[in-house]
């Protein structure tokens, strides 16, 4: 429940609330629509020490994408602590159908948000992915970053978790020996880095909007990896993703290896019953 301080609190800034109601469809924080008398607005919350500067990562990921101008994300109005909780206060983005028309626009932009480039892979801050920390720690060489701060990483959590064998780690170590022949070159790109159909929304007038990135250079091969493990991204999005921004030849063979990090994050997060997947997935490239 949103607690009367943290109302009265988010009244000083939006003036008077006047309908209060939950939001569903988040994996990790509270969330709340609430009609006020300036606007109607989106809240989400926690407590406050359980994902230390986790919404402040959040609005700097927003604030990476919003700069690109390419792509729209919800405004942030307030983040801030409240006695025991933590919060982020943005724009409500009613939201409409999606169809052809605003999933060939979506494509379009987020291939537009891709041309944006750093000189080197990660970012200026670590972040969360989910409710796991991230480590953003920059490299010049994209297999070294995602070997070091995205796969292994999440392999030691389930190391300690238990779930992996000898097996699976040794497969693994043969898979690290040819991420520099399998991933091909490609500049930095800024990604969204949790792009799955619960992280955009199409409004009401048709517009896509991102929400909740786990932002970084990378490469954006990810990101369209990561849209093939949800569904609720249409054929006219991939296509006009490809007319506007062209994936290199391969990319197909490559999405199991990218979609290896969230897989194994899903299985730390949630259980042994992704064991099959992330197996499958390493499979693949032995
Ligand atoms: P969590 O951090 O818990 O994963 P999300 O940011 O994914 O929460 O938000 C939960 C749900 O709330 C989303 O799936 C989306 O449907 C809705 N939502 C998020 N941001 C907004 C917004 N600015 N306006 C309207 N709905 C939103």
């Amino acid at each position: 429940m949103i607690s009367p301080a943290l109302t009265d609190h988010i009244a000083t800034t939006t003036e008077r609330i006047t309908i209060i109601k939950p939001v569903s469809g988040g994996s990790i924080n509270q969330a709340y629509y609430l009609a006020t008398l300036s606007g109607e607005y989106f809240i989400k919350f926690n407590s406050a020490n359980r994902f230390p500067l986790m919404f402040q990562r959040e609005q700097e990921g927003l604030s990476a994408i919003a700069s690109t101008n390419m792509i729209a994300v919800p405004q942030v109005i307030a983040a801030g602590e409240l006695e025991d909780d933590a919060f982020l206060l943005m724009e409500w983005i009613p939201a409409g159908i999606s169809n052809k028309k605003s999933q060939t626009t979506f494509g379009e932009q987020l291939a537009q948000m891709h041309r944006h480039s750093s000189s080197s892979f990660g970012f200026d801050a670590d972040n969360y992915m989910g409710s796991l920390p991230q480590s953003n720690k920059r490299h010049t060489n994209w297999s070294d970053f995602f070997r070091d701060e995205r796969l292994t990483p999440m392999l030691n959590i389930a190391n300690r978790k238990g779930y992996l064998t000898f097996n699976d780690n040794h497969n693994v170590e043969q898979i690290y020996k040819k991420l520099g022949e399998i991933f091909p070159e490609e500049p930095p790109a800024l990604i969204h880095g949790d792009l799955w159909s619960g992280n955009y929304i199409i409004s009401k007038s048709g517009k896509p909007y991102l929400i909740d990135p786990a932002v970084s250079y990378g490469h954006r091969e990810f990101d369209i990896a990561m849209t093939t493990l949800s569904g609720g991204f249409d054929r006219a999005f991939y296509e006009a993703y490809h007319a506007t921004y062209p994936l290199q030849p391969g990319w197909q063979e490559r999405l199991e290896l990218y979609n290896l990090y969230p897989l194994l994050l899903h299985l730390n997060l949630f259980g042994a019953g992704y064991l099959g997947q992330v197996r499958q997935a390493i499979a693949t490239y032995i």
